[in-house]
C-alpha cells in the first residue's frame, strides 16, 4: 500500500476563495472601500504572512479597537467558515483510497484552524490521518514533518508521493527525501533550479490521476 502525502491549502481545499470571501465581508463591516480587497490579498500573500502581522496591518489601516488576539481568531475562523470541499475532489480522493493509496495531509499552519477545516468540510472522511506544523513543532520543507505524517499512518516514507502547490515547502521537501511529487502550478511557471517535481498538474484531480497512473 503506497503512502500519498498531500498539502491542504490550495491543494485539497481552495484557500484563495474563502480568504477573499471573508475579506470582503470584513471590509464591509469596518466601512472600508471594496477595492481594499486587493491590498488585503497582497498583505495576506497567499497565507504566507504571519497572522499576527496581518492582524496588525488591519488594525493600523482601519484604526480598529479589536485586540490582535481577537483579529487573529477572526482571520482563522473566517477562512474556516468559507471553506468547502469540492465534491469532485472528494470523489477523486475516494477513488484514490479505493485503489489502495493511503492519503495523509501534511500542512503548515495553526492546528486549530487546519483541523477545523479538515473536519468541517468532511475531508477527514477521505484521509488516513494528518499532521499540522504547529502541533508537530516542525514545518515543511523540513523532512521531519513528512516522517511524522508517515508514522501517523504506520507507513514507510519509501515509495510515497507528495502533491502540493508550494515549490519550496511541498516539492522541495519531497525532493530532499527522494519522494516523487506532483506540483499544482496555479498559473505559475516552475523556476527553481535545484529540484523539480515529477509531474506538474493544473489541478488536484489531475494530480491524483497522475499519481494513480504514475
Ligand atoms: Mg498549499
Amino acid at each position: 500500500m503506497p503512502l500519498l502525502l498531500l498539502d491542504l491549502d490550495n491543494t485539497l481545499l481552495d484557500r484563495v476563495g474563502p480568504f477573499r470571501a471573508w475579506g470582503e465581508d470584513f471590509l464591509r463591516q469596518v466601512g472600508a472601500p471594496a477595492e481594499d480587497i486587493q491590498w488585503l490579498l497582497d498583505v495576506d500573500a497567499d497565507g504566507l504572512t504571519d497572522r499576527w502581522d496581518v492582524a496588525d496591518a488591519l488594525r493600523d489601516r482601519y484604526g480598529l479597537r479589536a485586540s490582535s488576539v481577537d483579529l487573529v481568531e477572526e482571520l482563522h475562523d473566517g477562512v474556516v467558515a468559507h471553506s468547502r470541499l469540492d465534491p469532485m475532489v472528494a470523489c477523486a480522493l475516494k477513488i484514490t483510497g479505493e485503489a489502495g493509496w493511503v492519503p495523509v495531509v501534511v500542512s503548515n499552519g495553526a492546528t486549530r484552524q487546519q483541523e477545523a477545516k479538515i473536519r468541517k468540510t468532511g475531508l477527514d472522511r477521505y484521509l488516513a490521518d494528518w499532521v499540522i506544523s504547529e502541533e508537530a513543532g516542525v514545518s515543511k520543507p523540513n523532512p521531519r514533518i513528512f516522517a511524522i505524517g508517515a508514522q501517523r499512518a504506520r507507513m514507510r516514507l519509501a515509495g510515497a508521493w507528495m502533491i502540493g502547490d508550494s515549490p519550496e515547502a511541498d516539492i522541495g521537501g519531497a525532493s530532499e527525501l527522494g519522494l516523487r511529487s506532483v506540483w499544482l502550478h496555479r498559473g505559475r511557471r516552475w523556476i527553481e533550479q535545484r529540484y523539480a517535481p515529477t509531474y506538474t498538474a493544473d489541478g488536484t484531480i489531475a494530480a491524483l490521476a497522475a499519481v494513480l497512473g504514475g
